[in-house]
């Protein structure tokens, strides 16, 4: 049996389709539970997590989500309360929620070794695939080094932020391999200077 990544595709505004985000949920718009957010009371907005999608409404630019939540795989809540969950971070992030057109979550455990997974580039391929973009237009911000690493695997650009799991040590230790910042709006505004907010 293949196993697939769990595609939710969102009522949104027009955007544009330039340039594409991709970010990691927990850690970046939301704050790391211990063990998983599993219910609405667990869902925390990270203040720079709201600016930062903020600034890439005002800019346009189309984001997904890519997450991985093996909190379903491990029977922890099901997929229907993690699609629940999900839908409540979104509204929670208000008018800037609805610059996300969709979002790839990876429903599995380690175990399973699905191609989805991060460090798997399954999850970043397949909105890919769905968001065609030139991949020197595309950007991922992670808070762990399986994002850094799913980007690196598909040939986009990535930047780690500090609101999420990674210490200091291991940080230094993917400079080479990502952009660090302090947290996403941090992240975007380092990739609108790199880039400007759209190409052309
Ligand atoms: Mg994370
Ligand atoms: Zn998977």
């Amino acid at each position: 049996m293949t196993l697939t990544p769990l595609t939710l595709r969102h009522q949104h505004a027009p955007v544009a389709r330039a340039r594409l985000a991709l970010l990691d949920r927990d850690g970046v718009l939301v704050e790391n539970r211990d063990g998983y957010v599993r219910s609405h009371a667990d869902v925390a907005i990270l203040p720079g997590g709201l600016q930062g999608l903020e600034r890439l409404a005002e800019a346009g630019v189309a984001v997904v989500v890519v997450t991985n939540q093996a909190c379903i795989a491990k029977s922890i809540i099901s997929r229907d309360q993690a699609i629940a969950v999900h839908e409540h971070v979104l509204d929670r992030l208000g008018a800037a929620g609805r610059t996300i057109v969709a979002t790839y979550i990876c429903p599995h455990r380690d175990e399973q070794r699905c191609a989805c997974r991060k460090p798997a580039p399954g999850l970043v391929q397949a909105a890919l695939a769905d968001h065609p973009v030139a991949l020197a237009d595309a950007f991922l911000v992670g808070d762990a080094a399986s994002d850094i690493a799913a980007a690196s695997a598909s040939g986009i650009r990535s930047y780690a932020v500090r609101t999420g799991r990674i210490g200091e040590a291991e940080l230094a230790q993917m400079a080479g391999a990502t952009t660090l910042a302090d947290d996403l709006d941090a992240a975007v505004a380092a990739e609108f200077a790199r880039a400007g907010p759209l190409r052309g």
